[in-house]
C-alpha cells in the first residue's frame, strides 16, 4: 500500500471520528438550536460515508472493496439533501419542510441506496466495477444511468442550498456573515472537489470528497466555538419576523416601506409585495384602493410617537401600534407598524357584552340593562318634550303550564310569548325580561293612549296564538299594566305604577290591560286607584 494512501486512510478515519464528535455535540446542544436534528443526521451519514471510504481503501479484495463502497451509499446520498434542509431551516423557511416535502426530498436518495445495494442484480448504478491495475488495491467503475441521476441530484441540492444562502446573505447582519460563509464552504467545497474528481484532476484518481468533508468538519467545529453557529441567530430573526402572527411593516422616516413580514401581507393583501418596497405607504393605499381598511391617517404616522388604534377590516378587527425606531443618539430612523389581529378578542368581548346585557333564555334585555337604558331614553324624550310609555305584562297562570307540561315546556312557552311580542316592536322600543314570566316594554315618543292600544294588540295576539306542543295547543294569556313616564320619576317608581295597573288586570280576571297615570305633579297612589277603579 503506498504511504500516501495510508495517510489518506488515516485522514479519512479522523474525519469519520470528527463527524461522530460533531453529531454528539449537536445532540448535546439539540435544544438550543433549530436544525439540530438535521445536523445530527448530516454528521451520522458523513461518518458512514467517510468510514466506508476508509475501509474501502484499506480492503485488499475486490469483494471487500465493493462491499465498503456500497456501505458508503447508506449515508452519502442523504448528505447533500440534508444540507439543503439545514439551509432552509437556517434561513427560517422551515414551514416549507412539511412531511410530504421531506419525503419528496429523500425519494431519490432512498432509491439510490436501494439501487446500490442491489446493483449486482441490475447494474443501474455501476455498470462494471473492476480492480485498477495502476494503483492497487483500488477499484474503478463504469457508471450506470442512476449514477448520473444521483450525481445530478446531489449537485442540484448543494447548488440550491448555496443559492438560498447567497440570497439570504443580503438580508442578514454582518455579524452573521461568518456563519453563512462557513455554511457556504461546507456546501461548496465538497461540490468543487467532487467536480475536480470527476474531471480527473485528483492524485491517483482518488475521491477527495471525504477528505474535504473532514476539512469542512473542522470548519464547522471552529464555527461552533467561535460564532456559536449552532445557535443560528439569523434563523431566529427570519423565523420571528415571518412567522409572527402580527403583521409588521418597517417604514423609513418618509413613510416608505422598507420591509414587511408574511403576516402583514396576509392582512393587507397581495398588493403588499416586493414591488411595494420603497413606496410611500399612503400612496400604496391610494393606488390600490385598499379602502376597506381604514388605515391610520398620515397625521398619526407623522407624529412619530407611539400610538395605538383600532382598525376595522372587512370581517376583522386590528389593533395598530406604531413605534418610532430610534438610533442610539435618539434620532428617528423610521418606524415599525405592528398590526395585531384582535378579531378573536373582539368577538369574545362582544359575546360577553351580549351575555351581560341580555337574558340567556330569551335573548332580550335583562332587567338591569332595561332599567338603565329606559331611564336614559325617558330623560332624552323628556328633553325633547316627548313622552315615553311603559308596558309591563305577566303570563297568566304560568305555574299551571309548568306543572302540566314541565319546566322545559314552560321555558319554550316563555320564548313563544317573547317572539309574539317582538313582532310588534318598533326600532327604538326596548323590550326586557323583568322577572320569570314578566316582561317590560319601553316605548319612546308614545302617549299613554297609544301605548294602551299597543298593549291591547299584543294581548290579543298572545291570546290568539296558542303555543303548540306535542300536537297539543296550549292557550296562553297575559295581563298588562301600562303607564306613562315623566322625567322626574325614577324607573323604579314608574314600574311600580305599571305594576299596580298589572295587579288590577290580574285582579279583574286576567288577560286584560289596565292603565296607570303617573306624572310629576300627580304621582299619588290614590289618584291612580281612582283612575283605575
Ligand atoms: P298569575 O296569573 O297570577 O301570574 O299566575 P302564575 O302561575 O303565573 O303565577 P306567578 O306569576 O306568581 O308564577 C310564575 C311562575 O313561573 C313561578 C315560576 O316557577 C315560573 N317561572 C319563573 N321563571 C321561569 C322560567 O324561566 N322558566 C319556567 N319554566 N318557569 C319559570
Ligand atoms: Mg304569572
Ligand atoms: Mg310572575
Amino acid at each position: 500500500m503506498p504511504s500516501d494512501i495510508f495517510i489518506y486512510i488515516v485522514l479519512m478515519s479522523v474525519a469519520g471520528v470528527l463527524n461522530i464528535f460533531i453529531g454528539i455535540y449537536a445532540y448535546v446542544k439539540r435544544t438550543s438550536f433549530l436544525g439540530s436534528k438535521t445536523f445530527i443526521f448530516i454528521s451520522l451519514f458523513s461518518a458512514i460515508y467517510t468510514f466506508g471510504h476508509a475501509f474501502e481503501l484499506s480492503s485488499q479484495s475486490l469483494e471487500m472493496i465493493v462491499l465498503w463502497t456500497y456501505f458508503q451509499y447508506v449515508g452519502l446520498p442523504y448528505i447533500a439533501p440534508l444540507s439543503l434542509i439545514l439551509v432552509i431551516q437556517y434561513i427560517g423557511k422551515d414551514r416549507y419542510l412539511t412531511t410530504r416535502n421531506r419525503m419528496m426530498i429523500f425519494f431519490i436518495p432512498f432509491i439510490t441506496t436501494m439501487l446500490v445495494l442491489t446493483n449486482h442484480l441490475h447494474h443501474q448504478f455501476y455498470q462494471t466495477v473492476y480492480l485498477r491495475d495502476d494503483v492497487t488495491p483500488m477499484i474503478d467503475f463504469v457508471i450506470g444511468p442512476w449514477y448520473i441521476v444521483h450525481g445530478s441530484y446531489t449537485f442540484a441540492s448543494l447548488l440550491a442550498g448555496g443559492i438560498l444562502l447567497l440570497h439570504y446573505w443580503k438580508q442578514t447582519k454582518a455579524a452573521y456573515w461568518k456563519q453563512i460563509f462557513v455554511l457556504l464552504l461546507g456546501l461548496y467545497l465538497p461540490m468543487i472537489s467532487s467536480f475536480l474528481y470527476l474531471l480527473g484532476y485528483t492524485p491517483y484518481g482518488m475521491d477527495p470528497v471525504p477528505i474535504v468533508m473532514s476539512v469542512t468538519s473542522f470548519l464547522y467545529i471552529w464555527a461552533f466555538l467561535s460564532t456559536n453557529i449552532l445557535e443560528l441567530a439569523p434563523i431566529a430573526r427570519g423565523l420571528i419576523f415571518d412567522s409572527m402572527r402580527d403583521g409588521v411593516l418597517v417604514l423609513d422616516p418618509n413613510l416608505r416601506i422598507v420591509d414587511f413580514n408574511d403576516a402583514a401581507k396576509r392582512i393587507i393583501g397581495n398588493k403588499l409585495n416586493d414591488q411595494a418596497i420603497g413606496k410611500n405607504i399612503h400612496s400604496l393605499w391610494k393606488e390600490n384602493e385598499l379602502n376597506d381598511f381604514l388605515f391610520p391617517s398620515i397625521e398619526h404616522l407623522n407624529n412619530k410617537e407611539e400610538f395605538e388604534l383600532e382598525w376595522t377590516g372587512l370581517h376583522s378587527y386590528y389593533q395598530i401600534r406604531s413605534t418610532p425606531v430610534k438610533k442610539k443618539k435618539g434620532f428617528i430612523v423610521g418606524s415599525t407598524i405592528v398590526i395585531a389581529d384582535i378579531t378573536e378578542q373582539k368577538l369574545l368581548y362582544q359575546k360577553l357584552e351580549l351575555l351581560a346585557y341580555t337574558d340567556g333564555l330569551t335573548g332580550i334585555l335583562n332587567r338591569k340593562t332595561f332599567i338603565e337604558r329606559s331611564e336614559s331614553i325617558i330623560k332624552q324624550m323628556y328633553e325633547k318634550g316627548h313622552s315615553t310609555s311603559i308596558i309591563i305584562f305577566d303570563i297568566d297562570h304560568f305555574k299551571a303550564i309548568n306543572d302540566q307540561h314541565g319546566h322545559r315546556m314552560g321555558d319554550e312557552a316563555i320564548c313563544h310569548v317573547v317572539s309574539i311580542c317582538k313582532t310588534f316592536l318598533q326600532p327604538n322600543d326596548l323590550f326586557g325580561r323583568y322577572g320569570g314570566e314578566e316582561f317590560v316594554l319601553c316605548l319612546p315618543s308614545t302617549t299613554l293612549n297609544e301605548a294602551s292600544e299597543y298593549a291591547e294588540a299584543i294581548r290579543r295576539s298572545i291570546e290568539n296564538t296558542p303555543f303548540e306542543v306535542e300536537n297539543k295547543k296550549i292557550s296562553i294569556t297575559a295581563s298588562f299594566g301600562v303607564t306613562q313616564a315623566s322625567e322626574a320619576i325614577m324607573m323604579e317608581e314608574i314600574l311600580s305604577y305599571a305594576d299596580k295597573a298589572l295587579y288590577k288586570s290580574k285582579h279583574n280576571g286576567r288577560n286584560t290591560v289596565h292603565l296607570a297615570e303617573a306624572n310629576r305633579i300627580f304621582h299619588v297612589t290614590d289618584e291612580l286607584s281612582t283612575t283605575l277603579s
